[in-house]
């Protein structure tokens, strides 16, 4: 095979802020299938905001990614060659297969995708593990009900356009947060969440106009000021999904980094699952994931799901792409296309 193998590598462990100079761009000859494996050519990589955990070696649900070792991430590709009865060149696959051009992968950790009614990318956000993870959430702990307020932060993003269409699909009344007039119109325009509130302005002044009676259901995807308008207006009986934190992501745990958001570090909440509740997608997620991606696909038919991706051309783009998405730079779903 004349083409090389692109890889992106963790070079070292980031301190704060990850910058360019924690990875590193390799190219390597493309693996060769062994006994019973697939080789698998990666279109679309996912970044998403888990990855800055891989990248600290600090004790959480998963492991670290490893110094010198190719970043971990979900892909979709097709099949080039196949030792595997199950698959053939040119099928269309997701799975774990990393920062990379290619990847030679054991058929367990492969799932099959149709692309017949969705754009192959769609596998990596609104059918994907963010859009897993909106209604496993949803399910297990907001149980938003007819008539009830939800509040949705990041609600443009990858996990928050999902909650808040699925949320008032239900019939609730949903209120998004997002960062700028222009994430805000797309989710009240495309999305048509009830309204969404910047959370660069005076939040607390937003909130007692858009949920005058209290909020029932928080889906927390931020933290920090966030978190600190938001909370002190669940209702009795309310449910907080403790989805993440991302505005936490680059402190240090346990200490006082400078410019941290406000607040106790509520992090843990997620990683150890404490009951607020948090939850982490994978626990019974994939074993439900026909039923979700049934349901995806009908409200799809009927109109009731759109979504946005944020689509940076080229695998050596992806560490900026990344050190972009813990800024808020992205909008909407962010995928690399590697080619
Ligand atoms: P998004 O596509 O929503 O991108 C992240 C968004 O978060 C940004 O666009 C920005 O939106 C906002 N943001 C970024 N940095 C900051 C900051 N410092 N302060 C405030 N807001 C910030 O990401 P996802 O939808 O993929 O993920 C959303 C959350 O869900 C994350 O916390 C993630 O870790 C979590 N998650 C949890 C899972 C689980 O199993 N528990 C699974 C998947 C995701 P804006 O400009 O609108 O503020």
């Amino acid at each position: 095979m004349s083409e090389n193998n692109l890889q992106v590598l963790l070079k070292r462990r980031p301190v704060g802020e990850p910058v360019p100079e924690d990875f590193e761009i390799a190219e390597r000859p493309v693996p060769l299938p062994g006994r019973g494996q697939v080789l698998v050519r990666n279109r679309f990589l996912s970044l998403d905001p888990y990855m800055r955990g891989r990248m600290s070696d600090a004790k959480s649900y998963a492991k670290p990614v490893e110094l010198g070792a190719v970043m971990e991430g979900a892909t979709v590709g097709e099949v080039v060659a196949s030792d595997d009865p199950g698959f053939a060149p040119g099928d269309a696959v997701m799975g774990g297969q990393g920062w990379q051009r290619y990847c030679v992968m054991t058929p367990d950790k492969l799932r099959r995708v149709d692309v017949g009614e969705v754009p192959l990318s769609a596998n990596l956000g609104v059918l994907g593990m963010p859009g897993l993870t909106a209604w496993v959430g949803l399910e297990d702990i907001g149980q938003p009900k007819a008539g009830e307020t939800v509040v949705i932060s990041a609600a443009s993003g990858a996990v928050g356009q999902v909650a808040g269409q699925i949320a008032r699909a239900r019939g609730a009344k949903v209120i998004g947060i997002a960062g700028g007039p222009a994430k805000c119109a797309f989710v009240t325009d495309e999305l048509g969440f009830d309204a969404c509130l910047d959370h660069r302005g005076d939040l607390d002044a937003q909130l007692d106009a858009a949920c005058p009676e209290g909020i029932d259901v928080y889906w927390e995807n931020v933290g920090g000021h966030v978190q600190e308008a938001v909370f002190p207006r669940l209702r009795d009986f309310g449910r907080m999904v403790m989805c993440g934190m991302i505005a936490q992501y680059n402190q240090a745990p346990g200490a006082d980094a400078k410019g941290a958001p406000p607040g106790p570090n509520l992090g843990p909440i997620v990683r150890k699952r404490l009951r607020v509740q948090g939850f982490i997608v994978s626990d019974t997620g994939w074993q439900r994931y026909p039923q979700f991606r049934a349901e995806m696909l009908e409200m799809m038919r009927d109109g009731k799901l759109r979504w946005r991706e944020d689509v940076v051309v080229g695998l050596d783009r992806a560490p900026e792409a990344f050190i972009g998405l813990l800024k808020g730079r992205n909008f909407g779903k962010l995928v690399i296309r590697i080619d």
